[in-house]
């Protein structure tokens, strides 16, 4: 129902009205009836009344929906809608209603949809079984995962990881009808973990039971959602003045799409520096800040007007090539090299000097899209990184594909430890003489669905070079204690467990704290463990080196030198180092007894390890005629396919028992003369 009706004549004047709705107390119209509408009404809307009328004809009714708007006698801004004119003879009906509610109701949904479309915050809005119904796009962009990947599935904001505690915390804040704050360890569809700042809050039907769940979040790793608001900001980076990631983006997509028409070139450099870190971990950040700033000066002085500069993050930079003529960008490359090769002089401090690394990227032909161009780019300058040079290198297609299988691998790897496909085997170390087993090796396996046992050789190197030797090493060593404490508590109280140390890990700062948690955690004696390293382990830092073996060995755990005789071997690093067990390398043994050159080598390192006071084990021992060579050279333990093969958990445990059964018949065995 329309809810003002008025009635005017040709001429407009109001001959009645009937009022209805909220137009009984917005107006009232006694006092115009015989005067023109006009002048009651704003001046858009008296002009489309007019034609209104004109066009009107006799015996018609003619929808003309007009939207005008005034304001009230409260002050408030209506919105009224001119709906449709009816004419019987002279006399015109005029249907007007009142709109200013389902207006500002539009509008309101409009600008929620807007800001649920264009906040950076990333937004979830789940079902009452936390089922997903929409993301927005700071959802896509910070997570990865695109709206259909994850509409319709199950998304809880904690993890299978997530503490009970936490757990709890959200569940019951949702229950009392609050909203859960806090910060989460989230994951990116790439698998990269990132901090979360997250909102969790429950939206209740009218019969109270939960009809959504709303998580908002904020990604952490990428810098001050504070800062952002400010206009600036949100293009250019604070510290440099340089354009920042987004506007590097916008700006690059333009520069490929007129290159693209146009037939022209564009080059991304793109360079970082090996080892800042160390700048500001020695000089402090103030000071690596100081020096950024200097290198975005250089920079830009290099650049010409039309290039766009930029800083991606810590000490990220971009050069954008545009309208690149003739010829190559390397010119501008050894440009920059050398600019930035120049020490940098900061107050009160020596001169620092830094190593660039940069890769470069071109179109064409090398990518289309701006992010894959920064990204191609980024592959190139890894690579130069990976091998421990500076300089720059260009990107190519085989570089790509190459860092692509690698990414492929590295998530396989990644999920194949998150998915409990990384098994531990046991390898028994048996006494020389009564090859009663005194303790075992912890060896890792990858039970993969597809490739079946696969060996650590195949993916430790993998499992190093991305840092995911870490969680898994620690994973190793709390499994591997866990479990021998398991076997000394089922009646082998004195078995030991050796667990192989990645040069990693030896470097981690944090590896004592881990090794103290895990012993704390499995109830392990410390003596009873035993940590494999290999000389190129401690070649790489030696004082680091021989400080963190030092603590292990206060505690009283036993440090293994692996592979002993396959790296350098050096004598006087021997004596330097705390070393308590001797493993000699199952090389050694291959040509073990025949050679007799290799039988004294192997004499001389059993003496000079007792001499050190160390134990010696051999590993690889398969055949019976170089156990026999063993023992006669003094050797103390045993390790090799000839007693067994590495084997899982419960295997070793009836390799425990019969071991144990043995040793009992031999003691009841007279000894033979
Ligand atoms: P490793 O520490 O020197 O381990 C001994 C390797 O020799 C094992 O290979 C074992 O299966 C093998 N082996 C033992 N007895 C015999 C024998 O009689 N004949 C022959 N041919 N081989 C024998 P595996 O398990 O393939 O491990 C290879 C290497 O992978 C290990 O060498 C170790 O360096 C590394 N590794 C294994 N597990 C881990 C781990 O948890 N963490 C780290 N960082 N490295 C590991
Ligand atoms: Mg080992
Ligand atoms: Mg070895």
């Amino acid at each position: 129902m329309p809810d003002l009706i008025l009635q005017v004549d040709r001429a407009g004047r109001l001959l009645g009205y009937k009022l209805s709705g909220s137009f009984e107390a917005q107006i009232s119209l006694a006092d115009l009836v015989g005067h023109s509408i006009y002048p009651s009404l704003p001046e858009p809307a008296a002009e489309a009344f007019r034609l209104a009328l004109a066009d009107a004809e006799s015996g018609e009714s003619v929808a003309v929906p007009f939207e005008y708007r005034l304001v009230g006698e409260t002050g408030g801004e209506l919105i009224r809608e001119l709906r449709a004119i009816a004419a019987e003879g002279d006399v015109f009906l005029l249907l007007i209603r009142d709109v200013t509610r389902q207006r500002a109701s539009d509008q309101h949904v409009r600008l929620m949809a807007t800001l649920f479309e264009h906040t950076t915050e990333g937004v979830v809005v789940c079902d009452g079984e936390w089922r997903v119904e929409a993301v927005n796009r700071a959802f896509v962009s910070i997570t990865g995962y695109k709206a259909e990947e994850v509409t319709g599935s199950r998304l809880h904001p904690l993890d299978d990881k997530a503490s009970l505690e936490l757990r709890t915390e959200l569940a019951d804040e949702l229950e009392s009808g609050g909203a859960w704050r806090g910060e989460l360890h989230a994951r990116r569809k790439n698998g990269e973990f990132y901090p979360q700042w997250s909102t969790v809050s429950a939206v209740r039907g009218p019969d109270g039971a939960v009809s959504h769940y709303l998580q908002v979040f904020t990604d952490l790793s990428r810098r001050g959602p504070m800062t952002r608001r400010l206009g600036y900001l949100h293009h250019y980076d604070a510290l440099t003045g340089l354009s920042n990631e987004r506007l590097l983006l916008e700006r690059l997509s333009k520069a490929l799409a007129v290159a693209e028409r146009e037939g022209g070139r564009v080059a991304l450099l793109r360079f970082d520096f090996n080892c800042f870190r160390t700048v500001n971990d020695s000089l402090g950040y103030e000071v690596g800040d100081q020096i950024l700033a200097r290198v975005s000066e250089r920079l830009r002085a290099v650049a010409r007007m039309s290039d766009t500069c930029a800083r991606l993050h810590a000490d990220e930079f971009v050069l954008v090539l545009e309208d690149l003529k003739e010829g190559s960008p390397s010119a501008k490359a050894r440009e920059i090299l050398q600019q930035l090769r120049e020490p940098f002089e900061i107050e009160g401090h020596e001169a620092v000097e830094l190593e660039p690394c940069l890769g470069i990227a071109l179109f064409p032909p090398d990518a289309g899209r701006a992010d894959a161009l920064l990204r191609n780019a980024g592959i190139a300058r890894d690579r130069l990184k990976a091998r421990h040079e500076g300089g720059f290198e260009y990107y190519s297609e085989e570089l790509g594909t190459m860092a692509l299988r690698r990414n492929q691998r590295e998530q396989a790897l990644r999920r194949a430890h998150e998915e409990h496909q990384l098994v531990l085997f046991y390898q028994p170390k048996v006494d020389v003489m009564t090859q009663a087993i005194l303790g075992a090796e912890a060896l890792l396996r990858w039970r993969h669905p597809s490739r079946g046992l696969v060996p650590p050789l195949d993916f430790v190197p993998l499992a190093e070079e991305t840092g995911l030797i870490l969680p898994i090493g620690e994973w190793v060593l709390e499994v591997a204690c866990r479990q021998t404490q398991a076997w000394r508590d089922q009646g082998f109280p004195d078995l030991t467990i050796a667990v192989n140390l990645s040069p990693i890990q030896l470097q981690d700062e944090r590896l004592l704290e881990r090794v103290d948690g895990v012993l704390e955690r499995t109830g392990l004696a410390p003596a009873a463990l035993e940590l494999e390293i290999t000389e190129s382990c401690l070649l790489e830092d030696l004082p680091g080196s021989l400080e963190i073996l030092s603590a292990f060995r206060k505690r009283g755990i036993k440090i293994s030198l692996d592979d002993f005789g396959t790296g350098h071997s050096s004598l006087s690093l021997l004596c330097q180092l705390p070393i308590d067990v001797l493993k000699i390398d199952k090389s050694f043994l291959d040509q073990i007894p025949s050679n007799h050159k290799e039988r004294a080598i192997l004499d001389a390192i059993v003496n000079m390890g007792h001499s050190l006071d160390m134990e010696v084990v051999a590993e690889g021992v398969e055949a019976a005629d170089q156990l026999q060579a063993l023992r006669e050279s003094g050797c103390d333990q045993l390790q090799g396919y000839f007693f067994s093969r590495p084997v899982p958990a419960q295997d070793f445990k009836a390799l425990l028992l019969s071991s144990r059964a043995q040793a009992a018949r031999d003691e009841g065995t007279p000894p033979s003369i």
